[in-house]
């Protein structure tokens, strides 16, 4: 029977009498044997009682199983499902977590309010919106929302013109957001990461409180609101925050140790009236300061709460001890930490960790590609296998590796390579300057004008085809009649075209590439895009990669080919990929083999942060991060020399964290190219 048990049935009819009535097991879930399944550690904090609390403990000593099987223990108590709050930090670890309590305890998981500070946020909002000036139903905007509603805003200001340098849309939604997350004020972001703004500060200032109004009229939020406007609402309307105070008998907390200040008052007001708040996180792992998390709400938790308690897990059940010994030696060179020592439950592997130095980037990707293959041959699924990079550019070569070999990846630090917006803008140049027919390399390009749409590029297009057909050549476009605002960009765009083919012939097409981003798309790129930096970046890479060939025509086939196969997903049908990503998006996640690439100072730890102290300590638990994601097996690797076009090829440090590890914990490997083969003795010349 699946539905119950139906018991005592009785044999008479007796008035007023009751039935019992048993639902099966499957109910409740098989029993879960607490002390069995958790470490004593672990099993103290699950089976605390009531009161603040503080798990701190170094990575992959089941500080997420402690909080999953947290839940099912007080459900176990008889706490009703929904007022338990458990929060943690992206979509995706929210969902496991609630999957993994919905495996101990199938029936009354469903009830937990479960997910991520924004969605709890929405959730709560949703009944209240009145209250802090919005109505019934308001929408979510996405971040292109987002700037479209900003743009409007400059449009109306008449800001939105290019003749003065004003940041678009996409930069300030940026300065937008990190001010509501740090708490700072404009001023202070503006000296801190875009001072060329700085002499705007009052009028980007202007723009942000329109743009507060224009969202009020619109009846829409963007995601920064899900926290603050939750926020504001509890502080604004005491019996609303009566109301969940009461809700929530228990929070819980994951990865707190990246929640920024705003996140961090939220709980605790939340939990302000029943006091039981239980945090877990690894202050060694804090790497989302540049989106304004803030360390200090972990390392001051017992401090904030008095009374609470501290348990420490020392166990590592992750990885093997050779890759604990590497990970505890990374970060032993951070002061500002609460000192953990982790101790290896597994037995000894027999491979031990590799640093490999390859001559290039290029040998880097070859190396990584081959060692795939052949952990393949021996066994290990590639869904067991990641490639971790500091920045998603690291992955260029990895990628065009994998794309030649066919060996499945699967991306989570961003689009693929050749898909992002600035690499197809630039590579339109190139298709233009080669095959002046190209209407749609044509189109993107004079799109980037000011004043351009789609009408005038229309326009622009039949008039630019008559004139080229007419043999006037690139410099024929300079008499071309275009709208007043566009005509200085336009004049320069004619210029940059004609210095990319000419008399001689058509440059190659790395320098191609360093034309078109010092004559113009350096400086659209400022102004249009908030990561400016990475996209630069980006473009280096792709000259790095141009430099390799002669001619552009067969530059561009081979972007043609590496794009089109990845843009159909040639690896759709596959089961198993090797997961490519940024260290950012691997946290909280275990695989047996782990590649870290790109091992150079200034790579990793990266140019920027090189100037702070405090940056490079963040740098170094991100260090850390990537070699706790391993299990079994770990490569440490890095190129003696970037191949860069026209920026010169550039002789890399190894990594200072590299330096840092003990030599005795690593195995280094010799990697050698094939020798060529002797020729037969019939061919030798003489
Ligand atoms: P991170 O810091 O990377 O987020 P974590 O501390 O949250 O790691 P978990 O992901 O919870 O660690 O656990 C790491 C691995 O160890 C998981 O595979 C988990 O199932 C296993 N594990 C943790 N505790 C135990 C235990 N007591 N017995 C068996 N396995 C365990
Ligand atoms: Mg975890």
């Amino acid at each position: 029977m699946t539905t119950g048990t139906k018991s005592d049935v009785p044999t008479q009819d007796h008035a007023g009498s009751r039935r019992s009535y048993t639902l099966d097991a499957r109910a409740t879930g098989p029993k879960i044997d607490f002390a069995a399944e958790l470490n004593p550690e672990q099993h103290e904090a699950v089976t605390s009682p009531p009161g603040h609390a503080l798990v701190i403990a170094g990575a992959g000593s089941g500080k997420t199983r402690t909080l999953t099987y947290r839940v099912a223990w007080l459900l176990a108590q008889g706490v009703p499902a929904r007022s338990i709050l458990l929060l943690t930090f992206t979509n995706k670890a929210a969902r496991e977590m609630l999957e993994r309590v919905r495996t101990l305890v199938p029936s009354a998981g469903d009830g937990v309010w479960g997910g991520t500070f924004h969605s709890i946020g929405n959730r709560i909002l949703r009944g209240h919106a009145d209250r802090i000036g919005f109505r019934d139903k308001f929408t979510i905007m996405d971040r292109e929302d987002e700037e479209d509603l900003i743009s409007s805003v400059l449009a109306r200001e008449g800001l939105s013109s290019s003749e003065r340098r004003f940041p678009k849309a996409e930069v300030l939604a940026d300065i937008f957001s990190f001010s509501i997350n740090t708490g700072s004020p404009v001023r202070k972001i503006l000296g801190e990461k875009y001072r060329y703004f700085i002499p705007l500060e009052m009028e980007i200032e202007r723009v942000q409180g329109l743009y507060e109004i224009a969202k009020k009229k619109a009846n829409a939020m963007d995601f920064d609101d899900l926290l603050c406007k939750t926020l504001e609402l509890f502080l604004t309307s005491e019996d609303v925050a009566a109301h969940y105070q009461n809700q929530f008998r228990h929070i819980l907390v994951d990865e707190y140790q990246d929640t920024n200040s705003l996140q961090a008052e939220l709980v605790d007001r939340l939990a302000a009236k029943h006091g039981s708040l239980m945090v877990v996180g690894d202050d060694a792992q804090s790497i989302y300061s540049w989106r304004g998390a803030n360390c200090e709400n972990i390392l001051k938790f017992p401090e904030r709460h008095a009374g609470a308690k501290v348990y420490k897990i020392e166990t590592n059940y992750r990885s093997v001890p050779e890759v604990l010994s590497l990970a505890n030696a990374a970060i032993l060179g951070n002061e500002n930490q609460f000192p953990k020592n982790l101790a290896a439950i597994r037995d000894p592997h027999p491979v031990r960790p590799a640093l490999v130095c390859l001559a290039t980037n290029f040998e880097q990707a070859a190396f990584v590609a081959q060692r795939v293959g052949e952990l393949h041959d021996e066994g290990v699924g590639l869904n067991e296998i990641a490639v971790l990079y500091r920045a998603h550019y690291h992955s260029m070569d990895i990628q065009l590796e994998f794309t030649r070999r066919g060996i499945p990846f699967s991306l989570t630090s961003g689009l693929r390579f050749f898909e992002q917006a600035h690499i197809k803008d630039v590579s339109a140049f190139l298709k233009f300057a080669m095959n002046p027919a190209d209407e749609v390399a044509f189109k993107r390009m004079v799109r980037l004008l000011p004043g351009i749409g789609d009408k005038t590029s229309e326009r622009l297009w039949t008039q630019t085809a008559a004139a080229l057909a007419g043999g006037a050549g690139f410099a024929g476009l300079l008499g071309l009649k275009v709208p007043a605002k566009s005509a200085k960009a336009w004049e320069q765009f004619a210029h940059t075209l004609a210095d990319l083919v000419p008399e001689a012939g058509p440059l190659p097409p790395g320098r191609m590439i360093e034309c078109v981003l010092f004559a113009f798309y350096d400086d659209y790129m400022k102004a249009k895009f908030a990561s400016y930096d990475a996209r630069r970046d980006d473009l280096t890479t792709l000259a790095g990669f141009a430099a390799q060939f002669d001619e552009t025509e067969e530059f561009l086939s081979q972007l043609a080919l590496l794009g089109g196969l990845e843009t159909a997903d040639a690896f759709a049908g596959e089961t198993e990929k090797v997961t490519l990503s940024s260290l950012h998006q691997a946290k909280g996640l275990e695989w047996r083999v782990v590649f870290l690439i790109w091992l150079a100072d200034g790579m990793f730890p990266s140019a920027r942060s090189l100037e702070s102290p405090a940056a490079i300590e963040e740098e170094r638990r991100l260090f850390y991060v990537g070699i706790t994601r391993c299990m079994d097996e770990i490569y440490l690797t890095y190129p003696e020399l970037r191949l860069n076009a026209g920026y010169g090829d550039n002789f890399q440090r190894p990594s200072r964290f590299l330096a840092e590890l003990p030599e005795t914990l690593m195995e280094p490997w010799d990697v050698s190219l094939p020798k060529p083969s002797a020729p037969d003795d019939d061919e030798v010349p003489f």
